[in-house]
């Protein structure tokens, strides 16, 4: 069996993060297997508060910046186009009408206000709400009569009175419910287009899905569609449910937790595969080691559905970024440097494209800084004092490191070192100047290292002093240790 698995986004806006966990899951099943990734957009409900057609693109961006482009979807189209559902009408209203010819669907008449006031009237008496039914029980004269007036319908499933149906889930297990415990759902709406369920069960059928990968929250969904697949007499998907993606209080994700607009978080300067690896571990663990920072490639190789557990899992912003700067220290540094540059030009650091010099520059500073990088938008502010000279001191560092007559000396005495030594600034060159002055005031190497460095960089943190200065070369370093001595206050 060849394995096809779907990701069936709605328009609803920008993309949530758990929505792209599970484009994640069903790339890698198909990867693994041998099989194709779908992408299918589900458009049918056109509620102004829903419909949101504006994030599509960022639907698309986001699987293209994951490298899980789909090989069939409504971008490059496939073999069972139209992979949009709102282009896809015909064929859930062929299906529906087969089911009224079966009898295991009926027109349904009833109003809006009827079905108002019938649910509230079950509200009332504490009644469970679903459909009472009235249109399926109706005499077939009174039906035609409607019919003849072209009195608008809707299609209702005949749902099975009695008895159970099970199905069987590959991470849930066998789930068995009472068909009487489901509603008479409509399928197609007054306006023929079709409801999700319609929709999904003939798309999925049509398109020969066999594994349906989705969130655990759409398991309520389930029976319904189990029940339009028998219906129909079409055989099931595989049903892989993966589990809930919750904050760290254990509530469902949300704003309130973080970002959780899948587009917020390429902004905010995490990498593909960071987020590919962190989003497989939810829900997913591979078993045989504890090991979590995983290329793409060790993910697959380890990748199967059983290894999908039932536990919901909680997504740790604070793993995310650890887990992020890992993979920046494991990043190719020419690509790293790719990488940063729309961070570095965003804020006035360089051009886009960066000049040679620039991109001279940032590969010089950048073995410096991937240490101390968590997120890409990290660099401007590490790597600003390589690219151009500070406005002014930061207050801690002024106050701390450029006050005072003896600060005046450190500087004084660095720049008159490296003033008399012509060659390059290397590293061993900086300790020896480091070393000298503070042996010539008498203190220990600290006051001079970090008054060294407040003058240079602006700052009180960075990397290490000498390669600091090394990188920053002589030239730029005694300029700045010369203007840094106005900065000093008595
Ligand atoms: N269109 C549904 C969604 O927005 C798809 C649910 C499913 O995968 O069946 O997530």
């Amino acid at each position: 069996m060849s394995v096809r698995v779907r990701y069936a986004p709605s328009p609803t806006g920008s993309p949530h993060v758990g929505n792209l966990r599970t484009a994640v899951f069903d790339w890698l099943a198909a990867r693994k297997y041998g099989g194709q990734f779908v992408a299918r957009l589900e458009d049918t409900d056109r509620d102004p508060a829903r419909y949101k057609p504006e994030g599509i693109r960022e639907i698309e961006e986001s699987l293209k910046w994951l490298g899980i482009e789909p090989d069939e979807w409504w971008v490059t189209g496939g073999p069972y186009a139209p992979y949009i559902q709102s282009e896809r009408l015909d064929l859930y209203q062929s299906a529906a009408n087969r089911l009224i010819a079966s009898g295991m669907a009926y027109k349904c008449f009833c109003t809006e206000e009827r079905l108002a006031a019938m649910r509230a009237q079950q509200q009332a008496q504490g009644a469970p709400t679903g459909y009472d039914r009235a249109c399926r029980n109706m005499p077939v004269e009174q039906r035609r009569e409607l019919e003849s007036r072209g009195v608008p319908y809707t299609v209702r499933l005949a749902v099975p009175l009695d008895g159970v149906t099970a199905y069987s889930d590959l991470v849930y297990g066998d789930v068995t419910f009472e068909n009487r415990t489901v509603d008479d759902q409509v399928l197609l709406k007054s306006n023929g287009w079709p409801t999700y369920h319609l929709a999904v069960v003939v798309d999925d059928h049509e398109m020969h899905i066999t594994h349906v990968i989705r969130g655990e929250d759409w398991m309520p969904s389930t029976p319904k569609q189990v029940l339009i697949y028998q219906a129909l007499e079409w055989e099931q998907p595989i049903w892989v449910h993966i589990p809930l993606t919750l904050g760290h209080d254990r509530k469902k994700l949300s704003k309130r937790h973080g970002a959780t607009q899948f587009t917020e978080f390429i902004r905010q300067g995490y990498l593909p595969e960071a987020m590919f690896n962190f989003l497989v571990l939810l829900g997913w663990s591979p078993g045989d080691d504890n090991r979590e920072v995983m290329t793409v490639a060790e993910i697959l190789e380890r990748f199967d559905l059983s290894g999908i557990g039932r536990n919901p899992a909680v997504f740790d912003y604070d793993k995310l970024r650890w887990m992020n700067g890992e993979h920046i220290r494991r990043c190719d540094h020419r690509r790293l440097a790719d990488l940063c540059v729309p961070f570095l030009h965003e804020a006035g650091l360089m051009g886009a494209p960066p000049t040679p010099g620039e991109r001279a520059c940032l590969e010089r500073v950048l073995p410096l800084m991937v240490e101390r990088m968590h997120l890409l938008s990290d660099a401007p502010a590490l790597m600003a004092p390589f690219f151009r000279d500070p406005v002014e001191p930061d207050p801690t560092g002024l106050r701390k490191w450029l006050t005072g007559a003896d600060a005046r000396r450190r500087l004084d005495m660095a720049c008159v070192l490296l003033e008399s030594d012509c060659s390059d600034l290397t590293e061993e060159a900086a300790e020896a100047v480091v070393n000298r002055v503070a042996e010539a005031m008498g203190t220990s190497r600290a006051p001079v290292i970090h008054t060294i460095r407040v003058a240079v960089t602006g700052t009180t943190v960075g990397a290490g002093l000498f390669e600091t200065l090394r990188t920053l070369g002589r030239e730029t370093v005694i300029r700045r240790l010369r203007r840094a001595m106005e900065w000093v206050v008595e």
